[in-house]
């Protein structure tokens, strides 16, 4: 049966009583960490904060941040705030950018974890007679998961495919009848090229949407994206320390993504003075779980920028809606004192009428700072005189020049070279760090 939300009363609930629920689960949170954490409990007496000043939200500014180095700290499970006779569940980040962190779920986060990943489901068209193809992989890796459970509370059909085999995927979209698929943007389109090439009409699959996250993508991406498999794309976005998957979520108007407020309170700051900044304005984004038994973490600093709107959305959905990430603090790259997103070249790069296939390069010589763009080109355009490949770099070096003011090289190169991803892509090889 059609459902325009999963729990509508939440959903649709009013600012006082979400203010309200926010509030009271806050100041349970916070005493429960005190006595449980003694990380939590260090830090707030140092802070000179007691649970007992924390009697609503606007009072969560007292409270100190916890960081990812916090997490590191306290590996493995110094930060549980449950015995772990509780822990029903482990997960961990990737441990791409140092030690990886360890969290845990009590069978009630678990249910948690998927009712917000049912509400992501249903806003993407989802019913119990869904078939849920997840690609995104299972494992430690909270990607999987999430939307296994959700796919499930909802009474649809999980199809856990993980991801890799992409040839198999295209049997399993074809043969199993997957309506709704899951896994990164980057992966979405290496399985759209695999449909491609197998000689299947995307319009044909009886796939109708999808739903990726786990790494920052343009507007332009999703367009992409739809166009090629025939779909309607939903963006989806989580961490690990929070609960993976399913924190926010975008709703059939596509204008940004719902952050399931009854679960976390989001709080958008000034990345350099760590203060609130307006709703609208960018800044980095921090969260607090306030229903989390096991792993709650409170003002999580994610290092993801963006902003926040709480206007309403002609969905009905009351929740804050976050804007699409515009990049990671991490992934910023600095090239001669101006500050670029990956997702600012693969905007010029789409607008442009490339395909998302890109890889930028950079690097230091002579004391300055290079960056080389190269990008996948049509076998037609790639066939073409030489003369016309670099008529075709030009333009594109000028039009990331007008957008971004800075100087980079366009490199086009042949179709199929760049990399494909099946999980989060690598879209940046800096090789200054080799000359530090
Ligand atoms: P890590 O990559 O640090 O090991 P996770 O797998 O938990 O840990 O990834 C969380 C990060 O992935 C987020 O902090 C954010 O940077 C990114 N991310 C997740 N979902 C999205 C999304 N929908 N859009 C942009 N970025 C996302
Ligand atoms: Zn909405």
């Amino acid at each position: 049966m059609k459902m325009k939300y999963w729990q509508e009363e939440i959903e649709t609930a009013s600012r006082e009583t979400l203010d309200s629920l926010q509030s009271e689960r806050l100041i349970a949170t916070v005493k429960r960490v005190y006595e449980k954490v003694p990380m939590y409990r260090q830090r707030m007496d140092e802070a000179g904060v007691k649970p007992e000043d924390i009697k609503s939200i606007k009072d969560i500014t007292k409270l100190p941040f916890t960081t990812k180095q916090d997490l590191r700290d306290t590996y493995p499970y110094g930060m549980f705030a449950v015995p772990m006779n509780e822990v029903v569940e482990l997960h961990a980040s990737s441990g791409t950018t140092g030690k990886q962190v360890v969290v845990g779920y009590t069978e009630k986060d678990v249910h948690t974890w998927g009712e917000i990943c049912a509400r992501a489901l249903v806003a993407a068209g989802a019913d119990e007679t869904d078939f849920v193809h997840v690609s995104y992989g299972y494992g430690l890796f909270t990607g999987g998961f999430g939307l296994h459970y959700g796919a499930q509370q909802i009474g649809a059909t999980a199809i856990p495919v993980s991801a890799g085999q992409t040839k198999r995927q295209v049997t399993i979209l074809e043969d199993f009848g997957s309506t709704i698929l899951c896994c990164t943007p980057s992966y979405a389109m290496t399985i759209a090229e695999a449909v491609e090439q197998a000689g299947i009409d995307a319009a044909k699959l009886p796939l109708k949407a999808g739903i990726f996250g786990a790494e920052p993508w343009t507007e332009e991406m999703r367009q992409y994206i739809e166009d090629k498999l025939k779909i309607k794309a939903y963006d989806i976005y989580g961490l690990t320390e929070v609960m993976g998957p399913g924190v926010s979520f975008t709703c059939e108007h596509q204008c940004g993504m719902h952050v399931n407020e009854d679960h976390f309170i989001i709080e958008v700051l000034d990345p350099e003075t760590f203060e609130p900044v307006p709703d609208g304005t960018i800044g980095e984004i921090v969260f607090t779980c306030i229903t989390k038994e096991a792993f709650p973490v409170i003002r999580y600093r994610t290092k993801d920028l963006g902003y926040v709107t709480r206007e309403k959305c002609e969905c009905g959905r009351t929740f804050a809606r976050m804007s699409k990430i515009l990049g990671r603090t991490d992934d910023m790259l600095i090239i001669r004192g101006v500050n670029v997103f990956p997702s600012q070249i693969e905007t010029v790069l789409l607008e442009q009428g490339y395909a998302p296939n890109y890889m930028l390069i950079v690097d230091r010589v002579n004391n300055a700072d290079t960056l080389e763009v190269q990008v996948e080109v049509t076998p037609e355009i790639f066939s073409d005189k030489a003369a016309a490949l670099t008529s075709y770099e030009k333009k594109l070096q000028v039009a990331i020049r007008e957008l971004l003011g800075i100087q980079a090289a366009v490199k086009l190169v042949a179709p199929n070279t760049i990399q494909r991803f099946e999980g989060k892509a690598k879209r940046v090889i800096d090789n200054r760090k080799l000359h530090d």
